[in-house]
Formats: structure tokens, C-alpha cells, sequence
């Protein structure tokens, strides 16, 4: 590993500078449980030191010109792309999504860095009229000063670009901390920042737990904003810390996805989107499709045609070409899967395959599930309401359209949610009611670009969106400007004529 990484030992990034904390921890490669790197296991002492570089750089950087911190953006775009199969091989190792997957990450990266340096000579604001003669009126965004980014292991470097490079063009600073389990992504985006020419101390990277420098940064004075993608429980918390500091905070939590099969559906096609998007990342992404609301007249044909498509996932090592599904991330997500499994069949849905963990004949030594699916589940069952984050997806037949839209609604979350059909009023109708805050047509669950806004309704986020050109409004503040040039007082509301 020391010869692709470089490391055994991964350092915090404050002030422009590679900084040694301790202790450390080891990070596993989750597909064979090998050490692939140490990480620092830092405190409120490495959060203050990286608060106070933020804060310093940031009156600099706030300052030169949008199209010129967009310049970064660019280098930054340009680099990712010429070592784009290194960190997607660094990526699969710390995470365990197989390449193609891994691939597709980096790619999601690359091109949030183009879309996001673009916004350097945007960054729209408004003219608009004044009320009163001879005066000038505009909005302008304005930076927030110092940011907070909390990421989550599934995507450690694609959830990072979409927070970091609308901060970073926006003329903000950024303290960022990477989950423990997935540091190597945080560490070569860093180096790729300073390669890129970003002055010293407008990145920070911060390496340690949740509860200590998490914590610290949620609680830190300096920080105006927080951005935190995770779990439910997580954000839930860190919300409730900012509201009493009145910060600023946007939260991207789970899911509870599903896919909707309409009895005039193509069903192959429908089975290859239930597929990718239930079992893609082991199940391990927030938008994975966890729910089939199937009609009932298909339901059967529905399960043929999955059964035959399971067949081809080939589960492994990630590095390997030939491997389409790779490992849990850890014991602990291997439990949770394992447990709910139990709960399924304790509640009375069909196990209709899989259902066991995945024995790998002692070559691997990694944690693996089985893709599994449950049949003739229904909307009240705990499998079909909690996020399992694993490979499980539960078919839950229904009687009719409406059924099916009211059973995606019933669950807390709100991401992502897709419908397969044939008929145009059910798309149209289909698309404004499904509460979620993506909806794919005769697509899966997963597939979002950038350029569009990420995130989802009810307990699944706060109203806040990652990526798109709305995530510019969790890294600014709108100004107002008023211009008077009539040489007199003119009062607004009162001095009309
Ligand atoms: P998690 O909530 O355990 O951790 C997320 C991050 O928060 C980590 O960096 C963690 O160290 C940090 N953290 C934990 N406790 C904290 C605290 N008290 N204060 C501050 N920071 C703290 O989530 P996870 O297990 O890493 O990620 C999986 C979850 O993320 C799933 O629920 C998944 O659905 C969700 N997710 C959501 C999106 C989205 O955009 N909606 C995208 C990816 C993942």
C-alpha cells in the first residue's frame, strides 16, 4: 500500500501544512481487511488551529476576484482527471465499491470541479428596479466566512467536491473532516488543492472521530456554516447544536428509495434499474432503491426476471474487473444487515434470495452480503420503512397507481424515489406527487448529476441542497444594495409620488 499511497501515516492539512497528530488509528481495506494507512485521531486543539488558519486566509481569498479563485477549480478539475484511475483504485481499496463504480465517483468529482469554476464569472446576484428616482437597487451573494464540512465513508470524495468547490469558489474557507473509515480520498484531494495553486489555509483537513472533532467544529464559534451529509441520528444532533448557536446548517441524511413497476411497464428494464440501484455499492448508498412497490398483476414476472439478472452479480474484491458487487464497509454495517434480515423474516415477508452473509473460502477476509431481495412485504413492516444500508430490497405488492404513490410517501424519508411506466399521464402525475426530492422515470433510484440539486424532503434533509447550483445558497448570504444618487434624502414607501 506505502507504494501507491506514498504514506503509512496520513497527516492533518491546516495552514497549507501536513501536520502530525496522534493518536492514530488504522484504516482497512473492507474487501480483504488488510491495514492500508494510519489516521490521525485528532481533538478541539487541531480544529482550533485549523478554525484560526480558515479564518485568517479567508479575508485574503474573499477577495480575489471570483474568476480568479475559479482558476483553481480548474487546475483542480484538470488534475483530478489525469489521476483519475488512482484515486479510483486509492477509493475502491478504502471503500470497497468496485472500479467501474469508483470510476464514476472520480468522474462525479472532475466534473463538479469544471461546473463549479464556471460559477466563478456567474455567482448571479439581481439588478432590479428601485421604488424611488435615481436610485440603484441589487442583491449580491456575498461568502459566509468559515465552513464546516462533516462527509460521510460512501462517497468520500463525490459528497466532498459537491461541498467543498462551491465553498472554496463562493470566496469561503473550509474545514473539513472525512469519516475515519474512507481519509485517503480527503488526503489526495488536499494534495491536488495545493498542487492547484489554493493559497495556504483556504482548505483544512481535520482527521479524527465524530464526537471529538466533529463536535469541536459544530460547537466552534468561528464556523458560520455547517454542511453535513450522514446518518439520520447524526443530524438530527448536530441540527439541534446549531439551532441553539443559530448556525447556519445543511443536512443530507438517509433514505428509504423506491422504485414503482406499473403493470404496463417493460419489465426487463425496470428489473435491470431495480438491480443497479438496490444492490450498486452493496446497497450502501443513499439513494439505493430498498423498496419495489410492485402492481400486483406483475408481481411475479417482476421476480422471474430478477432472479435470472441476480445470477450475474459475481460478489468480490472491487479491484477486480470481473467483480460486480463488493464489500460491507465494516462488522458493524454487516450486523445491521444481518439483523434486519432477521426482522423481515421474523415480520413475515418471503425471502425470495440471498439472506446470508457471503462466505468467501478464506481468500477474502472482508465482510460481504448476498444480495437479497423479500417478496409480498408490506408498508407497515420494518424493512420497509428503516434504512438498512446493505444489499436487502423488499417487494411490496399493491392494487393500483394511487396505492403505489401513497405507500412511496408513507415512509419518513424523502431522496429519491423512480416509477416504471408506459403511460404518459401516470409520468406527469407520477412526478408531482411523489414526495421526494429526485424522481427518475423508467430509471432506478441513483443516477444524479451535478447539475442538478441534491437532496430529499421530510426527515431526509432540512431543506438545503448539495450540488446544482443551489448549493450555492448554503456557502453565501444574499446582500442587498441600495445606490441613492438624487443627492437628497429619499425615504422608501414614504416619499412616493
Ligand atoms: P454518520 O452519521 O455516522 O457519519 C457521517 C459523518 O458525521 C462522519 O464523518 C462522522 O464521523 C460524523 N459524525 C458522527 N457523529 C458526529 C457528531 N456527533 N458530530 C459531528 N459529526 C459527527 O453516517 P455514515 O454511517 O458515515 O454514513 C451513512 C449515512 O449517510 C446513511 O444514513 C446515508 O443514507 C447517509 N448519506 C446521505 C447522503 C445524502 O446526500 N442524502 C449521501 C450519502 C450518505
Amino acid at each position: 500500500m506505502t507504494t501507491i499511497l506514498q504514506t503509512d501515516k496520513l497527516k492533518n492539512f491546516i495552514a497549507g501544512e501536513w501536520q502530525e497528530a496522534n493518536p492514530t488509528v488504522a484504516v482497512h481495506n473492507p474487501a480483504t481487511s488488510e491495514e492500508i494507512v494510519h489516521v490521525p485521531l485528532s481533538g478541539k486543539k487541531e480544529v482550533d488551529q485549523a478554525v484560526a488558519a480558515a479564518k485568517q486566509a479567508q479575508k485574503e481569498w474573499a477577495l480575489v476576484p471570483a474568476p480568479q479563485r475559479a482558476e483553481v477549480l480548474y487546475e483542480v478539475g484538470n488534475i483530478m482527471k489525469e489521476r483519475k484511475e488512482r484515486l479510483s483504485q486509492l477509493l475502491t481499496m478504502e471503500n470497497g465499491k468496485v472500479l467501474e463504480e469508483a470510476r464514476g465517483e472520480v468522474q462525479e468529482g472532475i466534473d463538479m470541479a469544471f461546473y463549479m469554476a464556471g460559477e466563478g464569472r456567474r455567482l448571479f446576484g439581481q439588478t432590479t428596479p428601485a421604488e424611488l428616482k435615481d436610485k440603484f437597487a441589487m442583491s449580491q451573494r456575498c461568502p459566509v466566512g468559515v465552513v464546516g464540512i462533516i462527509t460521510p465513508w460512501n462517497f468520500p470524495i463525490a459528497i466532498a467536491t459537491w461541498k467543498s468547490f462551491p465553498a472554496i469558489v463562493a470566496g469561503n474557507a473550509v474545514v473539513w473532516k472525512p469519516a475515519t473509515e474512507t481519509p485517503i480520498m480527503a488526503y489526495e484531494l488536499a494534495k491536488i488543492f495545493t498542487e492547484a495553486g489554493l493559497p495556504k489555509g483556504v482548505l483544512n483537513v481535520v482527521f479524527g472521530s465524530g464526537a471529538s472533532v466533529g463536535d469541536a467544529m459544530v460547537h466552534h464559534d468561528d464556523i458560520r456554516v455547517i454542511s453535513f451529509t450522514g446518518s439520520n441520528d447524526t443530524g438530527r444532533d448536530i441540527a439541534a447544536a446549531c439551532g441553539r448557536q443559530l448556525k447556519k446548517v445543511s443536512l443530507e441524511m438517509g433514505g428509504k428509495n423506491a422504485v414503482i413497476v406499473m403493470e404496463d411497464a417493460d419489465l426487463d428494464l425496470a428489473a435491470e434499474g431495480i438491480i443497479w440501484s438496490a444492490f450498486g455499492t452493496s446497497g450502501q448508498r443513499c439513494t439505493a432503491c430498498s423498496r419495489v412497490i410492485v402492481h400486483e398483476h406483475v408481481k411475479e414476472q417482476l421476480e422471474e426476471r430478477l432472479l435470472v439478472k441476480l445470477e450475474e452479480l459475481t460478489i468480490g474484491n472491487g479491484l477486480d474487473e470481473s467483480i460486480k458487487i463488493g464489500p460491507i464497509i465494516n462488522r458493524a454495517g454487516l450486523e445491521k444487515i444481518k439483523k434486519y434480515v432477521q426482522i423481515g423474516k421474523e415480520d413475515g415477508a418471503t425471502l425470495l434470495a440471498g439472506g446470508e452473509e457471503w462466505k468467501t473460502n478464506g481468500e477474502l477476509k472482508g465482510y460481504f452480503f448476498t444480495p437479497t431481495i423479500f417478496t409480498d412485504a408490506n408498508a407497515t413492516m420494518r424493512i420497509a420503512r428503516e434504512e438498512i444500508f446493505g444489499p436487502v430490497v423488499s417487494l411490496i405488492p399493491v392494487k393500483d397507481f394511487e396505492e403505489a404513490i401513497e405507500v412511496n410517501n408513507q415512509v419518513s424519508y424523502g431522496l429519491s424515489s423512480s416509477i416504471f411506466t408506459n403511460d404518459v399521464n401516470r409520468v406527469f402525475r407520477a412526478q408531482r406527487d411523489l414526495d421526494t426530492g429526485i424522481v427518475y422515470v423508467n430509471a432506478g433510484t441513483t443516477g444524479a448529476e451535478i447539475h442538478l440539486p441534491f437532496g430529499g424532503t421530510k426527515g431526509t434533509g432540512n431543506g438545503h441542497r448539495d450540488s446544482g447550483v443551489q448549493a450555492l445558497d448554503v456557502f453565501t448570504e444574499w446582500k442587498a444594495i441600495y445606490v441613492d444618487y438624487s443627492g437628497k434624502l429619499q425615504r422608501a414607501q414614504i416619499d412616493i409620488e
